[in-house]
């Protein structure tokens, strides 16, 4: 007997029919069954999915740059600008206390989200932000020449150049562990390098989930090994949020940072979770209002966290459709929409390989929706322009992350990057377009 597993649990597609399997592909649940994903009636929360590029249907699978974004999300934000504009903190009237609560509501849905306490999350512009601002504050007053930060060969940028500036300020160094030709992180060059490192390193700043090749990093051991020679863990989890619950506490790292707009939400906006004691032995980074306790010329006092960390005027409608987001995500059954994700990239790795002259790029046996590839005699940006021709949006290029594309041998990828909304479908789209780019270049 076949068993559907609740996709949507919640909000107004709740009673669609969830016995739909798209694209005819079953998905394997516990004992076997096919677990069902109703992708369509999800599908019809994205207005942006709903339209043709260059005359094709679009097939939006540039996730791992920017999700596109539920009404659930955009009426929040509108919502706000319609009824609740006003600043935050400090105001006495009614428009103002609304504002206040939207953005403290959004912190304690941040909060809920992660398993942590609201008063340990910082809002921030995105992942780069919050790891600046860990670089910044936790890790540069604390370091001296001759130290170190351990990162991965992996990292996006965002989680290599802000170690970098404030090691070539202190006379320190960013050293980087490498991976295996399939990406998947070298445990035993890492555990080398805290032993080697020993008290000289201050930070090990790794991805939870690759965005150049996808690979999932096993970041709860990571931290065991980095603990134990009592080094603190920054983890970058803007690809993680939107594929996979997050348990900041089953982690066990220190700092968690990540970006509303990956994880359907707006631009702009993202927060940085970091230890109650680790955020309070840390300055401000910037200066200005909201941030302080009282100013004189004398001398001024600060905050305590999370204010410390947000001056002036923080993004308010941003953090409404965050908080919006963050719902939407958990009024799905996360674990159906796992199983649906891993499936599309299954799929995805199996219709590309299938393609004489495609090579992908990054193998990790733990991995995400993305899947990095490049074609023999084509270089990627033309794949991608080919691709957009028939309206399949992926990207092309570093990545943001040239250390592992030069790892890996190459100066760029495709990436054809999954979100909850994609169809099975969607993937054949992709590899159908990626042979017509081969017949167009005669490869
Ligand atoms: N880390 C990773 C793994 C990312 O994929 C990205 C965005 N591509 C970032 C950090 C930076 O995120 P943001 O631009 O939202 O600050």
């Amino acid at each position: 007997m076949s068993r559907t597993a609740k996709a949507v649990s919640t909000r107004s597609w709740e009673g669609a029919s969830l016995a739909h399997l798209e694209g005819g592909r079953g998905i394997e649940g516990e004992g076997g069954d096919p677990i069902a994903f109703d992708v369509e009636a999800v599908r019809e929360e994205f207005p942006g999915l709903h339209q043709e590029v260059h005359g094709h249907p679009l097939v939006y699978l540039d996730n791992a740059a920017t999700t596109q974004k539920p009404r659930a999300v955009i009426e929040a934000v509108t919502r706000f600008y319609e009824h609740d504009t006003s600043n935050i903190h400090r105001g006495v009237h009614t428009l103002a206390e609304r504002a206040t609560a939207t953005y403290e509501g959004a912190r304690r849905t941040v909060a809920r989200t992660l398993g942590i306490e609201p008063r340990e999350v910082v809002f921030t512009r995105g992942t780069t932000e919050a790891i600046n601002l860990v670089a910044r504050s936790f890790v540069r007053p604390r370091l001296s020449p001759g130290d170190e930060v351990i990162v991965t060969w992996l990292e996006h940028h965002a989680n290599i150049v802000p170690w970098q500036i404030v090691c070539g300020e202190a006379g320190a160094t960013v050293r980087a562990v490498p991976i295996d030709d399939r990406g998947v992180l070298d445990l035993d060059a890492l555990a080398e390098a805290l032993e080697r490192g020993g008290k000289r390193v201050r930070m090990l700043a790794v991805g939870h989930i690759s965005n150049a090749v996808g690979t999932v990093h096993p970041v709860r051991r990571i931290v065991e090994l980095a603990h134990a020679h009592g080094v603190p863990v920054t983890v970058d989890g803007a690809q993680a949020v939107p594929h996979m619950p997050v348990d900041v506490a089953a982690l066990g790292c220190d700092f968690y940072a990540f970006s509303g707009h990956k994880a359907y939400g707006p631009s702009g906006i993202g927060a940085l979770w970091g230890r109650a004691e680790h955020l309070e032995s840390m300055p401000p980074m910037q200066g200005g209002g909201d941030m302080i306790r009282s100013v004189s010329f004398d001398g001024t006092t600060f905050a305590d966290p999370p204010t410390r960390f947000e001056a002036g005027t923080p993004n308010i409608e941003g953090t409404a459709g965050l908080a919006a987001a963050l719902d939407f995500l958990d009024g799905l059954d996360r674990a159906a929409v796992q199983a649906h994700e891993e499936a599309l990239a299954a799929h995805a790795v199996e219709e590309l390989a299938a393609i004489p002259g495609v090579h992908l790029v990054g193998t990790a046996p733990e991995r995400a929706a993305i899947v990095s590839f490049v074609v023999d005699g084509i270089h990627a940006h033309d794949v991608g322009t080919i691709l957009d021709a028939r309206g399949v949006a992926i990207r092309a290029g570093h990545h943001c992350a040239q250390p592992a594309m030069r790892r890996f041998g190459v100066a760029a990828t495709a990436r054809a990057s999954f979100a909850l909304y994609n169809t099975h479908h969607e993937v054949e789209a992709l590899a159908a377009a990626v042979r017509h780019a081969q017949e167009m270049f005669g490869a």
